[in-house]
């Protein structure tokens, strides 16, 4: 039977189009089926806009900072690292620069760029791409190996025939932010075959607290701050950094950082807090001894202006009402229990968790594809011949910085690569 491809890439994200280049300059025929009308829409909105491609840190370190799949990723970080993907993009005209924590940005700041460049990458090489096409099933036989199916192809919607191919990659993303088109159809797609998956939970996901004093202090960005997450009475995981109060909850780097295991907690109606130290730099009694100095020197004054120089303003009114105490009763009034409640929520300020803002404000999803039934060299189904996989589809979520980015591309190369070589395919990888 005629085929269509050598290698047909589903999906042209950031993984699809690397994939499918990658394949092409090994010498396959590719076809790139995407459902969107264009390729590359949740590329374009990454970094706000700007699209932080990787990070500059050390590639040794890199898999301390996947709290999901960091240990699968050796090979593919092997094979293109950091420093190769900046040389990658900058051989594709793409200048970068490096910014706080170590993120790699295009110089001109615009995520356009990076997609231009994909696109251009994928093309030069041949591949075929084709958009506003969706793939609905996988085509499947028995394999040569009885134990394992084969995949040859698949069935896009509104055609009937399948397209064929030796090869198939799939690389749909997760289920994050599911108007960029990563609705989950590559979890449906690989159960097909026997793939386990991991189930799909948000994470860099805002989260909703009840608390009635939120309102008013909606939009406090605070810097320099601890927040620790509780789970049933048990302190699980701390973050040092920035953080911002929303009128639904909590947002920023440290809380997006808490939210992935947060978000577990909360699927599996644990009882969730957020603590935050707001003073994470002094001891409990340094930080006793600061409150006591400041409600001293304001001796006359109200309890409210006394605290003016140790905490945000509208955090003022906040912890005096926690501490079931007046704003207006005079700083040096304060009794010795009354101080001490205050010294304690300096720096175990309690917020208890309701919920997460779901896959259509999370960045990315923690769960996916058993990396266990992947091969972490060839990113080569277990469960099936000529099935390969690439991004966010595998259960691989990182912390914000690159991170996500590179190992989609670190996890297409060798895809793509690989799936240029699979048996059948009667090309060499390059
Ligand atoms: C707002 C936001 C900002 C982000 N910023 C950054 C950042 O700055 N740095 C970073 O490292 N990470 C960032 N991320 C995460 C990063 O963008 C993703 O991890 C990465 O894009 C995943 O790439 P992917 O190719 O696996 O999936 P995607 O980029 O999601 O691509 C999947 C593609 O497959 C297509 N598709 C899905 N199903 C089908 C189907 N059935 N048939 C055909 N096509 C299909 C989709 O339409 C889509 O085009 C951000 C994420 C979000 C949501």
């Amino acid at each position: 039977m005629k085929r269509d491809a050598d290698v047909i890439v589903v999906g042209g994200g950031a993984a699809g189009l690397l994939a499918a280049g990658r394949a092409a300059a090994a010498g396959a025929r590719v076809l790139l089926l995407e459902k969107n009308a264009e390729t590359g829409r949740k590329l374009k909105i990454s970094g706000h806009g700007r699209c932080n491609i990787t990070n500059i840190g050390d590639i040794r370190d890199f898999p301390a900072h996947y709290p999901g799949g960091g240990k699968f990723l050796h090979a593919a970080f092997h094979h293109l690292d950091n420093a190769a993907l900046i040389n990658f993009f900058a051989a594709l005209g793409v200048k970068t620069k490096v910014e706080r924590g170590g993120r790699v940005f295009p110089v001109s700041d615009d995520a356009e760029e990076v997609v231009r460049a994909l696109r251009r990458y994928a093309q030069t090489a041949g591949v075929l791409t084709e958009t506003g096409r969706r793939v609905t099933r996988l085509a499947v036989a028995t394999g040569e190996n009885a134990a394992r199916p084969r995949v040859f192809g698949v069935y896009v919607a509104g055609e009937t025939a399948p397209r064929r191919s030796g090869a198939v990659i799939i690389a749909t993303g997760g289920a994050a932010f599911p108007g960029t088109g990563s609705t989950g159809d590559g979890y449906s797609l690989g159960k097909e075959v026997g793939h386990t998956v991991r189930t799909p939970l948000p994470a860099l996901v805002p989260l909703r607290a009840a608390a009635g004093w939120l309102a008013g202090v909606q939009g406090l960005s605070l810097r320099n701050v601890k927040a620790a997450l509780w789970i049933n009475g048990r302190k699980k995981q701390e973050e040092f950094g920035e953080m911002l109060f929303t009128h639904f909850g909590l947002s920023g780097p440290i809380i997006l950082t808490l939210s992935r295991e947060a978000a577990r907690a909360l699927e599996e109606g644990a009882e969730t807090e957020v603590r935050v130290n707001l003073k994470p730099a002094l001891t409990s009694e340094q930080a006793a001894r600061r409150l006591d100095r400041d409600l001293r020197q304001g001796g006359a004054k109200t309890l409210k202006g006394a605290l003016e120089q140790l905490l945000p303003k509208r955090l003022i009114p906040v912890l005096i009402d926690l501490a079931a105490l007046s704003p207006d009763q005079k700083a040096a009034d304060l009794r010795r229990e009354e101080r001490r409640r205050l010294a304690a929520l300096l720096q175990d300020l309690p917020l208890r968790l309701t919920g997460h803002l779901g896959f259509g404000a999370a960045v990315i999803t923690a769960g996916g594809i058993d990396l266990t039934e992947v091969h972490p060299a060839t990113m080569a189904s277990k469960r099936a011949d000529g099935l390969f996989w690439a991004g966010e589809v595998l259960d691989i979520d990182g912390v914000t910085g690159g991170y996500n980015l590179q190992a989609a591309f670190s996890t297409a190369f060798l895809a793509g690569q690989a799936a240029a070589a699979a048996p059948g395919n009667l090309v060499k990888s390059g």
